[in-house]
Order: structure tokens, then sequence, then C-alpha cells
């Protein structure tokens, strides 16, 4: 039977077909779908009598009844046509296996064939007789085969997205700082090979270099002396926020060492660069911080900072070494303050 079918109206068709196959005992392949195309499609009145009479007395079709409804209501194709189904679903299972990436549309695939394949049984030749059981057979076989290869892929898919999630969290937790969450100096290093990179391959050379700014926490041993091991931690806390609010979006704050903090500030003039690390000195003399054990509010926290900009062509470690420096004379000079070696000056 040929129908002349809208493909609108043979889409609704295809969505009731499916509809009705997902409520049967019968497996999603060819065979179901070409009965509950014909049904849902309202044609072939012998074969919805027979339908609803099975459904009446059986609730469901198995396999046994969708293929004798087949058989008795649509059958007889045509050897090329046979042939044609057979090489579809050939395809579609080289195309499953083909990616596991691809598992989401394999159903779409699928349903592409059967509407392929009903297409086929439609403009079937209704004077040749051949094995159609034979023909049966193997596409059914074939479709378990399908079933079976797709349900694996969708678990291996499944698997592999969980296995990229517990990577990127390992990696993420590999690069981050505990205590404080800001990225650790394993982070930070390859954040400013990055940079410096970046920076060491722009084409015009208008980028301002980037600068680095280096920070330690004053007297922190005394801190840690006076309050408790766990007060420290708060005052390190403390100062890691600060740290990450003073840098932009774009720019790296991390945990270098027990209290030491660095931050990235790429193309980052000189003057903006100090002015960011005097206003991380003014907010951490501001901190507060109430002691669990006395309840007192202590105060009187500071830091010492240096600052620097990149020399085009020189190395991470000499670029570090000289905010070091710098740090290191803001200590010497009596701490609490900001130290910048500049180009001219670290020359
Ligand atoms: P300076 O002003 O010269 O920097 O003196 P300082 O006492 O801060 O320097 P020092 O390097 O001698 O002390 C750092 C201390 O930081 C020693 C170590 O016990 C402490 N520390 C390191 N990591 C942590 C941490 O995670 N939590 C706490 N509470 N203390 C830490
Ligand atoms: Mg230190
Ligand atoms: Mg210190």
């Amino acid at each position: 039977m040929q129908y002349q079918v809208t493909k609108e109206k043979s889409a609704e068709y295809l969505r009731l077909a499916v509809n009705h196959m997902t409520q049967q005992d019968a497996a999603f392949h060819p065979v179901s779908y070409a009965v509950w195309y014909e049904y849902a499609s309202g044609e072939h009145a012998k074969l919805i009598e027979e339908v609803d009479a099975l459904i009446e007395k059986e609730k469901k079709l198995n396999e046994k009844s969708t293929t004798r409804l087949f058989q008795h209501h649509i059958a007889k194709i045509d050897d090329a046509g046979a042939q044609a189904i057979i090489d579809r679903f050939s395809q579609v299972m080289t195309d499953i296996s083909s990616s596991t990436s691809k598992a989401g549309e394999d159903t779409t695939q699928f349903k592409n064939a059967l509407q392929s394949w009903s297409d086929k049984i439609q403009q079937r030749d209704h004077t040749s007789d051949l094995n159609l059981q034979a023909i049966l057979n193997q596409t059914l076989n074939m479709q378990g085969s399908i079933n079976n290869l797709q349900s694996k892929l969708e678990t291996s898919a499944e698997e592999m997205v969980r296995l990229k999630d517990e990577i990127t969290k390992a990696r993420q937790e590999a690069i981050s700082d505990g205590l404080t969450g800001l990225i650790n100096r394993k982070g930070f290093d390859a954040a400013l090979g990055q940079c410096l990179s970046s920076y060491e391959l722009q084409l015009d050379n208008l980028q301002k270099p980037p600068c680095l700014l280096l920070a330690d926490i004053d007297y922190f041993k005394k801190i840690n002396d006076s309050y408790g091991h766990l007060f420290g931690d708060k005052v390190i806390k403390a100062v890691a926020q600060i740290l990450q609010s003073a840098g932009a979006a774009h720019q790296t704050a991390a945990r270098y060492g027990g209290e030491e903090f660095v931050l990235l500030l790429p193309e980052t003039s000189l003057e903006i660069a100090e002015k960011i690390a005097e206003d991380i000195r003014k907010k951490v003399e501001k901190i507060t911080i109430k002691n669990s054990v006395s309840q007192a509010q202590i105060s009187n926290i500071t830091i010492s900072l240096g600052v620097t900009p990149y020399l085009h062509g020189e190395s991470p470690e000499s670029f570090i070494s000289r905010a070091d420096q710098a740090l290191y004379a803001s200590k010497a000079k009596g701490r609490n303050q900001v130290t910048v070696i500049s180009k001219t000056m670290s020359a």
C-alpha cells in the first residue's frame, strides 16, 4: 500500500508509532515500527481491528504477535527492498560504532532507518514472493546487535563523561590551595608561564609588560605563637581574600607559600601595580579578627610587598627573584610597606 502523505503527516505518524511501540513488549525494531506506523496512519482498517482486539485481549503486543501482524498485513517486500533494508541497518551499525561521542544521535539515526525501511515497505511489489521470515530474522538480529552496541556505547560515553569530570576536578584540586581557595604555587607557575609566553609572542610589541607583586605577612611567627595556629590560619584567609579582591578578572592571585602571596598583573603599568600593592597594604592594616580563646579583637596585622615589571626576554625565575628582592627591601626597611624595583633600578 502506498500513501500520499505530507512530510508533516508522516512525522506525526512516526511520533504516534514510536509512542505506541514504547508501550509494547516487542522490541523497538523495524517490524514493530512498520506495524505501528500503519496503525497510526489509520489507513489499514483490518490491521487496526486486529491490533485493537489483541491489545484488548493481551494488553501488549509481543514479538510473536507483532511479527504475525506484520506478515499478515504488511509483508511481501521485494528482494531489492529487503537488501536495501539490510544495507541501511549495516550502515546504521557502522555509524554507531564509528564514534562513541555520537551515541546521542544514534536514536535519530535509528528513527531515520526505520522511516526509510517503512517507505520501502510502502513501495513494495505485491507480486513478489520471497522468504520474508529470513529477512525478518536478519533485521531482528541486526537490531539486537545495534541495541546491544548502543547500550554499551552509552555506558562507555557516560563513563567517559564521568572520567572527564574526575580528571577536571583532580586537576583543579592539584593547583588550588585548600585553606584559602586561591591557586597554589604550582598553578601560579603555570599561569605565569602562559602569561609570559603570550606577552613575548605578541606581534606588535604594544602591550604593557606584566607586573608581579609579592607579599609576605609580617612577623607571622609571632602571630602564631601569640594566638595559636588556628588564629594564624584565619589571618592567612583574610589576607587571601584581600589579594583576591584586589586583582581584576584577568589577574592571578595565588598563595605562594605559608604566609606568602603573589599577584600577577598582566598588561599593567608599574604605577597601577604600585597603587594596587599600596591598597592591599592598607586593607591588611585594617584587618581585625576575633580571638576565639580570649574573645578579643586582634588587629595590628601588617604585610610587606615588593613590586616589579617584567623585563623582555628574562626567565620567570629572574622575574620572581626581582619581586622577592623588592619584598626583602620592604622587610629590611621596617616592614608594612611597598617597595618597587623598576627596570632602571634592577639594571
Ligand atoms: P617576617 O616578618 O620576616 O616575614 O617574619 P615571619 O615571622 O612572618 O617569617 P617566618 O618565615 O619566620 O615565619 C613564617 C611562619 O608562618 C612560620 C610558619 O610556622 C608559619 N606558617 C606557614 N604556613 C602556615 C599555615 O598554613 N598556617 C599557620 N597558622 N602558620 C603557617
Ligand atoms: Mg615568609
Ligand atoms: Mg612573614
